[in-house]
Formats: C-alpha cells, sequence, structure tokens
C-alpha cells in the first residue's frame, strides 16, 4: 500500500510533463507516439514517433513550453528546463605555422566574412520530413573516443577566444568520411577556418557538418545516403593536425553531436521517473576536464 502511494506521489510530484536538459543537450518525449513537436515558436515532425527538443550551447537557463501532437492530432504541453553546462577552459597555443589564423589578413578576413555569409543560409535547415533516425551513423568506420571538448572555450592567445561548438575525432588521415544519416548536401567548399567543408540537410531542420577534411568527394546539390563516403580525413583550415571535426545543429541549435551518435535512449525524457532523471543529470553533469593539450584547433565561425 505504502508503495503504491510512494509510486503515484512521485509522479504527481514530477510527472508534469517536466524535462530538465543541459545547455547544448536534446530532450525527448516518449511515451506518447507523436506526429509533431513543438519549441521556440517552430512546429516540426516528430522521428520515429519521438518528440525531440534541441537546446542550444549558449541558451540562457531557463523554462521553455514544449508541445507534442499526438497521432490523433490531441495536443500535449510541457515544460523543458535548460540547466547551465560546466563546460571547460582550455589554453591552446597555436603553433607558428598557423598564425595566419591569429594575425588575419585583410584578404583573409573578407574572404572569411564572405564563408560566413554563405554558412548561416544552410545552418536553419529545411522543413523536409527527417531523413534520419536515431541513433545517427558514425562518421568513420572507426570512430575513436572524440575529446570531451563540446563547448569548451579556447585560448589560442590574450586576444583569441573560440568556442568549439563541435566534437573532435582523432580519426587518421586519408580516412573515409560517411555521411551520418541521408541528405542533401547544402554547401561542399574550401573555408579559410574550417578547412575543406561539407555541410548536409537531413530534413526536420537537422544539419551536420564535416570539417578540415582533406579531399571532398560531393558537390552541393548531391543527394547522399546514409555511410555514404563524402571525403577524406585531413588537417585543413585551422588544425594542428589530421582529425574530424563533426558539428550539428537541430532547428538552428548548436547540440553536442555525441548525444545523436548515442543511444537515445539515453536522452532525458518527460517520461523519466524521478530515479532516471535523475541519474541523467548527474551523468551530463559529470565532465571530465578537457586535456590541456588537446592537439586540434578550429571552430565553425
Ligand atoms: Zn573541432
Amino acid at each position: 500500500m505504502s508503495l503504491l502511494l510512494g509510486a503515484a506521489f512521485a509522479q504527481s510530484a514530477f510527472g508534469a510533463n517536466v524535462v530538465t536538459v543541459q545547455q547544448g543537450g536534446v530532450g525527448r518525449w516518449a511515451g506518447i507516439a507523436a506526429k509533431e513537436c513543438g519549441i521556440y515558436g517552430k512546429r516540426y515532425k516528430a522521428v520515429d514517433a519521438v518528440c525531440y527538443y534541441p537546446v542550444d550551447i549558449q541558451t540562457t537557463p531557463g523554462t521553455h513550453e514544449i508541445a507534442l501532437w499526438d497521432q490523433d492530432g490531441k495536443q500535449h504541453l510541457g515544460t523543458l528546463k535548460v540547466q547551465k553546462a560546466d563546460f571547460p577552459n582550455v589554453d591552446m597555443p597555436l603553433p607558428e605555422k598557423l598564425d595566419r589564423f591569429l594575425h588575419v589578413s585583410q584578404e583573409d578576413s573578407e574572404r572569411a566574412s564572405k564563408e560566413r555569409g554563405s554558412i548561416a543560409k544552410v545552418l536553419g535547415g529545411g522543413s523536409d520530413d527527417p531523413r534520419f533516425s536515431l541513433p545517427l551513423g558514425a562518421p568513420a568506420a572507426k570512430l575513436p573516443k572524440s575529446e570531451d571538448d563540446f563547448g569548451s572555450e579556447r585560448r589560442f592567445d590574450q586576444d583569441h577566444l573560440s568556442l568549439h561548438s563541435g566534437r573532435d575525432y582523432p580519426v587518421g588521415l586519408g580516412n573515409p568520411v560517411k555521411a551520418i544519416a541521408a541528405g542533401t548536401v547544402v554547401l561542399a567548399a574550401d573555408h579559410f577556418f574550417a578547412g575543406n567543408s561539407v555541410f548536409i540537410d537531413h530534413g526536420d531542420g537537422l544539419v551536420s557538418m564535416y570539417f578540415h577534411l582533406q579531399s571532398i568527394a560531393v558537390k552541393d546539390g548531391d543527394t547522399v545516403k546514409r555511410g555514404q563516403r563524402i571525403g577524406k580525413i585531413g588537417g585543413t583550415g585551422r588544425a594542428t593536425g589530421p582529425h574530424l571535426h563533426l558539428g550539428l545543429r537541430w532547428l538552428g541549435k548548436r547540440i553536442d553531436p555525441a548525444l545523436l551518435l548515442a543511444k537515445p535512449t539515453a536522452l532525458p525524457s518527460v517520461s523519466d521517473s524521478k530515479d532516471e532523471a535523475q541519474h541523467k543529470i548527474e551523468k551530463a553533469e559529470h565532465r571530465e576536464p578537457a586535456e590541456k593539450d588537446a592537439p586540434v584547433v578550429d571552430d565553425e565561425s
């Protein structure tokens, strides 16, 4: 009897359709078969009947209303709480050969500014139906553990700071880079900071980006399949060595790509029990400090 009462109390105290998500994370609303989802005044499709709510790396802690429309079109409302994440600061002096990325010439500065313009046009993603399922596919055949570098503020010298909004995977030079899901190549070009870059739109506002490639095997407008080779690992642009930088935007929000490469059930969900919610928060809070001498650098600006 008391056990039942305890469960009922936990449900009512914590079951008011609330989910807590860290900056750069993704919330989930499982338990009701969903057709469409809403947050930030946007309405978009559910992925395999589940709603996901991306939270930008720099979202101010606070609450957002979330919505879910079930298969019968009935609307359910909930609350997403944004929790501040504890991202590391990393000192990362650049070697002399990369000096042109610190003391940028007028010409390079104009070039980078033009590139930012073309990048900004594709980062919001299209509103097509999702062409992906979760988890996403790995971007390399053998994907090593990334540096725990998502969200880190990198200090190249006293005057140059950069927010790292993706993850770096130490995959070796020349290895194939693979599309993490089906989609359309919306931008494939050589950029000043990011080197050879590929941006893929996967529908539902999800865009993936792959930087510092040695070579690019696709072009603007190409349709790609999940796992298709889109280029080779390199160290072009502002990179101290070969690696893959993977970035993700969902509804324009910068999110940790590692979260969508893992099982979606690990994401915090509206349907979590109090214990599950607590466990997921603790797990997200437990971040190892990034290595002081992390060997690679870049950003997406
Ligand atoms: Zn990177």
